[in-house]
């Protein structure tokens, strides 16, 4: 069955789709559009403990069985995606409203986490000495926690629940998916296609919803780690909440990502990755650039350039094949993003490229606000201080690398920093001092590939492990050290005295 072209979204518990217990249902809407494409169930308690008893059936038999079974399900289920990638692309381009051609490299990054957690058998591999005492051997084991919950942002439908589940699945969990509501469709065909690739039913489970489905999932007995990815006061509630309930946490927050432009950078390749980092996906990624901190000389030709980049940026649906940058999410973001811009103007700084009057010819009611470009921004405007999630660069001017630092080590947010540079000393210098958790060094969005660790610090990251590549891992399964002796003669018998070895 298509679920796409269901008018109402089911769940997905057990190994199939089924309506949903709660009467509550919120409209996916078409951004490029304004139209409602469907509806989602908001799911309620009930819904989450029927996906939470699947879980619980499914449990024993999947971490029982050997890691390379598990981790083949996985080759398989990362080929169905590999297949489906284009259909795939254009069901996230359609309810997120970013271009297919962005969407398609999005899922390409989540199946990069799927390849790393086909390693698993290695993973997994535990520490072994022998002779620790006289016939004694020590060894260590990671073992499954037991069932995982994966709440993820609207802004990665495919890739960030990717980030999640199958390095869970691999390490032997079962898993409770609750995707955005805004974005919900793709979460189902990720069922459906784990469905198809053989993994047993019941060990991968989707649950729509807001606020109700959140709070049921962190107060829920048998969910045991919850990892989170969204804004940052929501991030804070579930770590404190989650933890509160005993649960495993990681939360990922909100971020402010600062580029450093530096006086000797080549200003013409500064300029043109500041313009994909900054515009793409309308500014809806996490590790976005929102702030150029321009040093010294750098300013005046770096504002120059990302101007008159930024006015010919192609702005239209995400399914049509010239556009560069589709609209934001909702109507309320974009009225948001639109207000922000206003109290920019009002509170100072210089609009150098105004997106807010952005119309697209045949798409009058998507939402769509355009690239949008201030200078001479200070740490004390809202423009700088709140994550606006939308197509909007501020230039911030600094005298030196060392005030450039400064202001980045002093911004709540700490995900990602960019430093665009000639020079090797200043490089080693930004990447020792910056305390941001993901650094890139002519690289503007230094998003680590699935076999390094993904997250920030400060704000942006409530919790010990990031996800996917070993921290993931570690977050996914817990530690367990065995010590053995095998006596056949009862010689070596313990006695009171507390046990020393050797
Ligand atoms: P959001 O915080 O509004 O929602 C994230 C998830 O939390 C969704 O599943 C949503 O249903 C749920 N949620 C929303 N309000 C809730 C509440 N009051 N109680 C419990 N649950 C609630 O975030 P969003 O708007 O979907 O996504 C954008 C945000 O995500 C941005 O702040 C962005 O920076 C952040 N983000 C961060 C990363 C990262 O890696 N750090 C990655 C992607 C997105």
């Amino acid at each position: 069955m298509d679920l796409t072209t269901l008018e109402r979204l089911p769940l997905w518990i057990g190994g199939r789709a089924v309506a949903a217990h709660t009467t509550r249902y919120a409209e996916v809407t078409n951004p490029a559009t304004g139209e409602v494409l469907r509806h989602v169930p908001l799911s309620d308690a009930t819904d989450v403990d029927a996906a939470a008893a699947a879980a619980s059936v499914a449990l024993p038999a999947w971490r029982a069985a050997p890691a390379l079974r598990r981790a083949r399900i996985l080759m398989r289920f990362r080929d169905l995606m590999e297949a489906h990638k284009t259909d795939l692309a254009r069901l996230v381009s359609q309810e997120h409203g970013k271009t297919i051609s962005d969407a398609e490299g999005s899922i390409t990054r989540g199946i990069e986490v799927v390849e790393f957690a086909t390693g698993i058998p290695h993973l997994l591999k535990g520490d072994f000495s022998d002779n620790v005492g006289t016939g004694v051997d020590s060894f260590s084991l990671r073992q499954p926690v037991g069932i995982c919950a994966g709440i993820t942002p609207f802004n990665f439908p495919a890739m960030v629940p990717m980030w999640m589940f199958p390095v869970a699945l691999a390490c032997g969990n079962a898993f409770i998916l609750k995707p955005s509501e805004r974005d919900p469709t793709m979460s189902l065909r990720m069922a459906e296609l784990l469905a198809e690739a053989g993994l047993p039913d019941g060990v991968f489970n989707v649950v729509h919803g807001d606020k109700e489905a959140v709070d049921a999932i962190l107060a829920h007995p048998s969910i045991k780690a919850v990892s989170f990815v969204g804004s940052t006061p929501i991030a804070r509630y579930i770590y404190e909440t989650g933890s509160r309930h005993g649960k495993r946490v990681q939360a990922l927050g909100g971020a402010k990502n600062h580029a450093v432009v530096m006086p000797d950078a080549d200003i013409a390749f500064a300029a043109e990755a500041l313009i994909g980092a900054a515009y793409g996906s309308a500014g809806e990624r996490c590790m976005a650039v929102s702030v150029a901190v321009a040093v010294g000389d750098a300013g005046d030709p770096l504002r120059d350039k990302l101007a008159e980049r930024a006015r010919r940026i192609a702005v239209g649906p995400g399914d049509r094949k010239d556009s560069e940058m589709g609209p934001v999410i909702t109507c309320a973001a974009r009225d948001r993003i639109v207000g922000l811009i206003a109290r920019g103007v009002d509170e100072g700084a210089t609009l150098v490229v105004d997106g807010r009057g952005a119309r697209v010819h045949g798409h009058e009611n998507g939402f769509f606000v355009g690239p949008t470009l201030f200078d001479q921004v200070t740490r004390e405007m809202a423009i700088y201080r709140e994550e606006i999630f939308g197509p909007v660069l501020a230039i911030v001017r600094a005298e030196s690398l060392d005030a450039a630092i400064e202001l980045i080590n002093a911004n709540p947010y700490a995900n990602g920093a960019a430093l665009f540079t000639r020079s090797g000393f200043a490089a080693r210098k930004f990447q020792q001092d910056v305390e941001v958790g993901m650094i890139g060094v002519n690289v503007p969005i230094p998003v680590p590939m699935a076999f390094y660790s993904f997250g920030g610090w400060r704000n942006s990251l409530f919790g010990d492990l990031h996800v996917h590549g070993m921290d993931g891992v570690r977050f996914y399964t817990r530690g367990k050290a065995v010590t053995a002796r095998w006596p056949d003669d009862g010689s070596a018998a313990p006695g009171f005295h507390m046990p020393t070895m050797g």
